[in-house]
């Protein structure tokens, strides 16, 4: 069924329903919080991008509260200060449309799974997408994951081998000719907390990133 998805599609449409259990936490969300946004949260940036990042999925109270991708949680104010710092984009908030974004943006899986845990279904469902997202991207050098799961889909979308590309923080993986990837723990308030990941390590990946798009 995955296969036949495949027809050029570019976008999960609004109230996706390809995944039945995130669509009947999304149910149960607009009841609890009918204020925020519960539905898929689209990539931003322009696909002529070199460079793409990828997170896991919307967070509850961040981006499927906003509807904007890694906006309105601790994630999205992280990487945003990094994008910022390493002048690849300018402010990013709730309230504005975000300015001159050098990169682009997106989730490996587009709807909150429950307790950010997606299963291997649904990251290979919602995968036509991103596979689809990465085929527009035709001057793309550098991809950043975050987390395994991205990662893991990462190499779905490229029907690469696993066994030959294992996540590995701070990593560099050569896809193919043109692309480099890069590894990096998830940016989530625990991993930083936790001393999982570290400021320093992200400065050390957006230095590398720079270095390789010659920015
Ligand atoms: S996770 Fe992706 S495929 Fe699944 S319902 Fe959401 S948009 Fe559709």
């Amino acid at each position: 069924m995955l296969y036949n998805l495949r027809i050029n599609l570019m976008e999960p449409k609004k109230n996706c329903n390809l995944c039945s259990r995130l669509v009947d936490l999304r149910e149960k969300n607009k009841i609890l919080f009918p204020n925020f946004f519960n539905d898929r949260v689209l990539g931003i940036g322009p696909l002529y991008s070199k460079l793409l990042i990828i997170g896991l999925a919307p967070g509850l109270r961040g981006a499927n509260r906003t509807g904007k991708i890694f906006n309105g949680d601790f994630s999205g104010n992280l990487l945003f200060s990094f994008l910022k710092k390493y002048n690849i984009t300018e402010n990013y908030d709730e309230f504005n449309e975000i300015k001159n974004i050098r990169c682009r943006i997106t989730n490996a899986v587009k709807c909150l799974p429950p307790k950010n845990k997606p299963t291997t279904d649904e990251i290979k469902t919602c995968n036509t997408f991103l596979e689809a997202e990465i085929n527009k991207m035709k001057q793309l050098n550098v991809i950043l994951t975050f987390g395994q799961i991205a990662h893991n889909s990462l190499i779905i979308a490229f029907n690469k081998k696993p066994s030959e590309y294992k996540f590995k923080h701070q990593k560099k993986h050569k896809i193919n000719n043109q692309i480099t990837l890069i590894n990096s723990y998830h940016c989530s308030r625990y991993n930083i907390n936790t001393k999982r990941l570290k400021l320093s390590d992200l400065d050390n990946i957006f230095k590398l990133i720079k270095e390789l798009l010659n920015l």
